[in-house]
């Protein structure tokens, strides 16, 4: 059942214009993010014409084709980053991964942490194992393994249309969330984790009472229901996930957004806890 109810004390936070600010912080015009995933696009086609072997890969994996290692750039890094993104800190910091295909220092001490979390030799490089292990999180549809698109598309039409972004950078949001929220859910102990709300179209988010500039409205936010775990658990592993925007713990549900990564100011609304 969606938690609409949930969405009334979805304060997100004061209302402040675009400043970027603390380690990380950074703009990126969204108009960059979209011509990578094209590029991406182009690149997964490519792929598929290869031969009928990589076509079937392709439905379930990305075609990683050499190891990564910092100093290097391009798309696959860029992929990398994404799934790595959930692992920024190993203590609650305001710092995220940024996703510019620039395999850089944050992107050698993610990927280290997403290595030992899964058993691996944590060398910081991303090889065949790694890969491997970052493909097992991706199901066939792009999701990922233990979330849904359903749990992310705006509830009265289904997809990803209506906010304050296109619908392929919307949508494109909500898949760099999933890699972030595979990566709390781990910190958990692998408990299930529901999305009560996540993308929002502008008019669905004005009838449940949402902020006016609220980071749903860009599939940048989700509303978590973790049964059984307290939600000032989930916000302290959410501190060390990349996640910029935290609301209270006290709300019946925890919000958990990347405002920061279109260059907004970070917001914990209870601190570092
Ligand atoms: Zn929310």
């Amino acid at each position: 059942m969606y938690g609409e109810q949930d969405t009334f004390d979805d304060q997100e936070g004061p209302v402040e214009p675009a400043v970027a600010h603390g380690p990380g912080a950074h703009r990126r015009p969204v108009r960059a993010g979209r011509r990578a995933l094209l590029r991406g696009s182009i690149a997964l086609g490519a792929a598929a014409v290869a031969g009928p072997f990589l076509l079937m890969a392709s439905a379930s994996a990305y075609t990683w084709t050499r190891t990564l290692r910092e100093g290097m750039s391009g798309p696959d890094v860029k992929e990398l980053q994404i799934r790595v993104a959930g692992w920024a800190a190993g203590s609650a910091s305001q710092t995220f991964v940024t996703i510019d295909g620039a395999f850089g220092a944050g992107t050698t001490a993610a990927v280290k942490r997403f290595q030992a979390a899964y058993s691996l030799a944590a060398d910081g490089i991303a090889g065949p194992a790694t890969q491997s292990k970052l493909n097992a999180l991706q199901s066939a549809d792009g999701s990922t393994v233990h979330f849904n698109w359903s749990e992310f598309t705006n509830p009265p039409t289904g997809d990803f249309s209506g906010g304050k972004v296109s619908a392929s950078t919307a949508k494109e949001y909500a898949r760099r969330l999933m890699y972030k929220l595979e990566a709390v859910r781990v910190k958990l102990g692998n408990v299930p984790m529901t999305v009560n709300s996540g993308f929002r179209s502008i008019a669905h988010n004005r009838a449940v009472g949402g902020a006016s500039d609220s980071m749903h409205l860009y599939g940048l936010a989700a509303d978590l229901d973790v049964p059984g775990v307290a939600n000032i658990t989930v916000y302290r592993r959410a501190e060390t996930s990349g996640f910029s925007g935290l609301e209270t713990y006290t709300a019946g549900h925890q919000h958990v957004d990347s405002r920061a990564e279109i260059g907004r100011a970070w917001w914990w609304q209870d601190g570092t806890v």
